[in-house]
């Protein structure tokens, strides 16, 4: 199995420097949000395409000819058939459930108690922790996902050892503890002190250090108490850099027992906007059994969401609503999602395929122009990171992702057919999977390259 080359370490001032490295390809890039200015004024697309690197930065993105003519001494890296982009950010996902990937049988509940905390448990230990970290940012980079909003464990050392491991290879990662205090075994448990005190701790380690941004994480509102909740509105008010990430209405059956944990409040949003958990920087995942209330308070707060499609099949949890999301002037913010181990691929193209197929069922055909946006900038607007990674632009950072635009027989012969570019990026969305990854840079170093066997 081909393996990612994993950086050495922090990136060095010797490898920072400026020489200049010319990607060539086709290239994309977003100027406007397809769902408001209409895909075709949306993208910035090259056929004959090139980005300009140094400093881990992107310096430029023109025409090939250009760049090359006007840096003349840079090292030069060809990919004819290949598409050259931001690379992928998945906004809501769990590294230490990477084991428990394709687990049979159960719906959230069940799924949580069966699989999802004996899982989490082992990451008490921090050398289980390390290696979990370490192999799921291995399969980050096989996938082309260069920044991802990240659910730890209870334990303060599965964020250390993610954290540590993230920086070490010059990612840039949006991380937090999961807060719970109660509904779930003792092993992955906190209290409401003990998850304000360790919190605030792993903030002032974390938060801002190189690449990394921290995440207040509350699990959600079954496994938080309201005085646990009212600890994490305290702490991100505290600290109003950081990001809150949660879970919202997911699954039918814990809709109903958030109803009967927190009597009194409005809605599932409404619990947490209670405690000071709604705002701008909040990342709420699923978000799919969503009332008018709760749709129009997230639009005015600027809150994220991030859509999971592969989990919520995998999980039978329920179809988004993508239109009702997006529609109108200001539509809310939205991220594509893993969400593994509840979903059931790391490839944000498969992952672009089950948001087409969910919006297929909800009457709603996802464009590719939106899917792709989605899962880049979208994503990376949710992060409040919008102005550093998630597009292909002069400034950003030059994280990319070098797609084969021929991965397999079958893409090869229907790509014979693709008339215009959406054509092209929809056989990608639904017919490639992680091997159609050739590149992976992070911070304008190749850190996978797919052996050309493969
Ligand atoms: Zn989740």
């Amino acid at each position: 199995m081909p393996l990612p080359v994993r950086a050495s370490g922090r990136m060095t001032a010797d490898e920072t420097q400026s020489r200049i490295t010319i990607l060539r390809g086709q290239t994309l890039g977003f100027r406007g949000d397809p769902c408001t200015v209409g895909p075709d004024a949306a993208v910035d697309f090259d056929s004959d395409g090139a980005v300009a690197i140094a400093g881990g930065k992107i310096v430029a993105v023109g025409r090939a000819l250009d760049l090359i003519a006007r840096h003349p001494d840079a090292l030069l890296e060809s990919y004819p058939d290949h598409l050259i982009m931001a690379g992928f950010i998945d906004s809501h996902v769990h590294y230490p459930q990477i084991d428990i990937i394709a687990s049979w049988g159960e719906q959230l509940l069940q799924w949580l108690n069966k699989y999802t905390y004996p899982a989490e448990a082992k990451c008490a230990d921090p050398a289980h922790a390390e290696a979990t970290a370490h192999r799921f940012l291995d399969e980050c980079l096989r996938n082309g996902i260069t920044t991802a909003s990240v659910y730890c464990t209870a334990h303060p050392t599965s964020v250390d050892a993610f954290c540590a491991a993230a920086q070490s290879r010059a990612f840039c990662m949006a991380a937090g503890k999961v807060m719970m205090d109660r509904n779930a075994p003792d092993a992955v448990k906190d209290t409401a002190q003990s998850g304000y005190e360790q919190s605030k701790a792993l903030i002032a380690r974390w938060h801002g250090v190189d690449r990394l941004t921290y995440a207040v994480t509350p699990r959600f509102a079954v496994t938080s108490s309201p005085a646990q909740l009212e600890a994490a509105g305290a702490l991100w008010r505290e600290h109003p850099t950081t990001l809150m990430q949660t879970h919202l209405s997911e699954h039918p059956s814990e809709i109903a027992w958030v109803k009967e944990l927190h009597p009194g409040a409005p809605d599932y949003l409404g619990i947490y906007e209670r405690h000071g958990l709604l705002g701008r920087g909040a990342n709420f995942g699923h978000a799919i059994h969503l009332t008018a209330r709760e749709a129009a308070r997230l639009r005015e707060a600027g809150a994220g969401l991030s859509h999971c499609p592969t989990s919520n099949l995998f999980i039978g949890s329920g179809l988004f609503d993508m239109r009702a999301a997006r529609q109108g002037d200001a539509p809310i913010l939205v991220g594509l999602a893993t969400d593994v181990g509840g979903g059931s691929s790391f490839s944000m193209l498969a992952t672009m395929k089950a948001a087409y197929e969910v919006g297929q069922l909800k009457g709603y055909s996802l464009h590719p122009a939106d899917a792709f946006h989605l899962a880049t900038v979208g994503g990376a607007r949710v992060l409040q990171l919008g102005h550093r990674v998630g597009n292909l632009a002069a400034g950003f950072d030059a994280d990319i992702v070098v797609l084969d635009l021929r991965s397999r027989p079958l893409i090869a012969q229907r790509m014979q057919q693709a008339d215009s570019l959406w054509d092209a990026l929809f056989i990608q969305m639904i017919l490639a999977d992680d091997r159609a990854v050739r590149a992976t840079f992070v911070a304008g170093r190749k850190v996978y390259d797919r052996p050309i066997a493969a």
